[in-house]
């Protein structure tokens, strides 16, 4: 029996794909309607209820997440009672913002340059070292661009404080990168420490959310060193599952923004485009298997639903479109399902999110991705 803490929809997923490998789940998460609990039983409760997570460690032989916010010291409880992995010490760093930087800084990894930032002092200096435009992010707990502020000119400086610094939070500033990609390397590590990553994913964030993924990015020159970045990285946490590894390309410079300790949203392309999806290949590292294939079949696109779901049938009209619906409630910036589109070769694939964009009504969120595929040069499987 595997352990989820956390039910969304990677949960879902993630139970979705280990039923063929005779796998069985039990999720933990705090809404009573988190989408996981429609494949796999789902227990209420907080994180820190320590009686629950008694249950919950009674009920399952491995635990993994779907969230990396899980409070630490309810992960390391949990791991002093059955194997949690990834292990508590690495999710750990990666829940920092500040800390994760220093540990990319400590391999050799570039980054966009950092400064801690604790009081309106520390921000005003940030600013002068650092420069603008720049990001103030806050250290903890933020995700898909929650806890962010811009700052373009020092007026922002009042703005971004009472936004985010008033309240006593853990703040990092860093210089505002005008890269000319965004990519990601979705790595798996195995308990044996055997290392396997999937092409490198190009993505383009709306509203820092993921709106598009392509994969193979047609940005290969930089898939060698992204992915060595990743194997580093891995290594130094003793990582044990999947993981992404997103980093911003500007020129000939790859810098590392974030590490993600669980699959991603950038990966769910593998699911249909790859030989193992991210989601098989977590469980078999987590559970001590062998790793699975973890190349391309073809030429892969991901369209992210974020607010509102387009209509499931015009989509699905066009025969080769792969649909999934997490079945969560609409809300603005939630992400309610995504799909995915293979083929042969970038012309061809152009071609599919041509017409799927014009279905769904989705020519605006396409049009990025299209772009690159009209400008990569031609390529085929
Ligand atoms: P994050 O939550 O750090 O992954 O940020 C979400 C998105 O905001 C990223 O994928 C980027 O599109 C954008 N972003 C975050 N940090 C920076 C930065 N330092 N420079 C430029 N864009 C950024």
């Amino acid at each position: 029996m595997v352990g989820i803490l956390g039910g969304g929809q990677l949960a879902r997923m993630l139970a979705l794909s280990g039923s063929p490998l005779g796998l069985r789940f039990r999720v933990l998460d705090s809404a009573a309607d988190a989408c996981a609990g429609d494949v796999a039983p789902l227990m209420q409760a907080d994180f820190t209820d320590l009686g629950a997570l008694a249950r919950f460690a009674d009920a399952v032989d491995v635990a993994t997440f779907d969230f990396e916010n899980v409070p630490a010291a309810s992960a390391e409880w949990l791991a002093e009672r059955l194997p949690v992995f990834p292990a508590p010490a690495a999710l750990a760093i990666t829940q920092d913002r500040l800390a994760e930087k220093h540990a990319f800084a400590a391999l050799g990894i570039d980054t966009p340059t950092f400064a801690k930032v604790d009081s309106r002092e520390e921000l005003v200096s940030a600013v002068a070292a650092i420069g603008l435009p720049a990001i103030l992010k806050t250290r903890r707990l933020g995700y898909d661009g929650k806890g962010q502020f811009r700052l373009r000119s020092p007026r922002d400086i009042d703005t971004a404080w009472a936004q985010l610094g008033s309240t006593g939070t853990a703040l990092i500033l860093e210089a505002w990168v005008p890269f000319d990609a965004e990519v990601s390397v979705i790595g798996v590590r195995a308990r044996d420490g055997e290392f396997r990553a999937y092409p490198l994913t190009r993505n383009w964030h709306a509203e820092g959310i993921l709106s598009l993924s392509l994969a193979p990015s047609g940005l290969e020159s930089l898939e060698a060193r992204a992915v060595a970045y990743a194997r580093a990285v891995a290594d130094r946490f003793e990582y044990v599952g999947v993981f992404a590894l997103e980093l911003f390309v500007h020129g000939d410079r790859l810098l590392a923004n974030e590490m993600a300790p669980r699959v991603h949203n950038s990966g769910h392309w593998t699911i249909e485009g790859a030989v193992c999806s991210q989601f098989e290949n977590h469980l078999r590292a987590v559970l001590g298997l062998p790793l699975g294939d973890t190349s391309a079949r073809g030429f892969c696109a991901m369209v992210n639903f974020v607010g509102e779901l387009p209509d499931r049938a015009a989509a699905l009209a066009q025969a080769a479109v792969h649909w999934h619906e997490y079945g969560k409630v609409a809300r603005p910036a939630r992400k309610l399902g995504h799909a995915t589109l293979c083929a042969r070769s970038c012309e061809a694939l152009a071609g599919a999110v041509t017409q799927l964009a014009s279905r769904i009504d989705r020519d605006g969120q396409c049009a990025p991705l299209l772009a690159a595929l009209g400008e990569s040069p031609s390529r085929e499987r």
